[in-house]
């Protein structure tokens, strides 16, 4: 693990229970004395994500004894008003697909904008100062709200808004699927990637009937594509570890 003191301030970590925030509460309680998780409901279609944020802390708490005395209560913010506003298939009946924008249906407008000021809301209150979560220019590039030009704006913002230094960290910002493996690897050995199978969840449709090799979910939606692509390639590779 990283030296504590030269991280001092602590981080408030963007976590939903996927893949991607739970390397991210990896990443950072490798950096950082003090993390903290906070979580939104923006009326999920699926109480499957909040179970999981339950479980993948836990698990980190179970096998990881010094990230253990690190890691700091959760929160659960609700923000179903902007859900409501917000409305698209991922809080809806209404089938995933590339709408006449361009962008997939299930991008929620400005979601991460909306997180992010909650965060950063929540962090001023318990003073921490880097906010990570796991935006991902590499694979959502139909997301505007994940690249990071929209994260050094939004960092701006919210500093130059509540005179503070925020940081906004995005440590999965330049990987792949596969390399986030690679990543999980290297922050918490075979033991994470195991965590992270059996715990995590990234599937749109709530699917946890069978545990496949790359973890549980439907097999067919995008997030389910993109995840057992990124695994496979990973396995493909040797199941490499990448420093953090
Ligand atoms: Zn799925």
């Amino acid at each position: 693990m990283s030296d504590p003191a030269s991280t001092a301030s602590g981080a408030l970590v963007l976590f939903s229970g996927g893949q991607d925030s739970t390397a991210c509460l990896a990443w950072a309680l490798d950096r950082y004395a003090r993390v903290e998780t906070v979580g939104f409901d923006y009326g999920q279609r699926h109480a499957v994500e909040l179970e999981a944020r339950r479980a993948v802390r836990e698990g980190f708490i179970a096998a990881f004894p010094a990230w253990a005395e690190r890691l700091g209560p959760d929160h659960m913010l609700d923000i179903r008003g902007f859900g409501a506003v917000a409305e698209s298939a991922l809080t809806a009946d209404r089938a995933i697909e590339m709408t006449a924008s361009g962008l997939p249906s299930t991008f929620v407008p400005g979601r991460n904008l909306v997180f992010l000021t909650y965060a950063a809301a929540l962090a001023d209150r318990r003073g921490l100062r880097a906010l990570v979560g796991g935006m991902c220019e590499t694979d959502y590039s139909g997301y505007p709200d994940c690249r990071r030009a929209t994260m050094d704006a939004m960092e701006q913002a919210l500093n130059l808004g509540m005179e503070r230094d925020f940081r906004i960290e995005t440590p999965l910002m330049r990987l792949t699927k596969a390399q986030t493996w690679a990543l999980a690897k290297g922050l918490g050995g075979e033991a994470l990637i195991d965590l992270t199978l059996r715990e995590s969840h990234t599937c749109y449709l709530g699917e946890r009937g069978e545990l496949h090799p790359w973890g549980y979910g439907c097999g067919a939606c995008p997030a389910c594509e993109l995840r057992a692509r990124g695994f496979e390639t990973w396995v493909a590779e040797g199941r490499p570890a990448a420093a953090p």
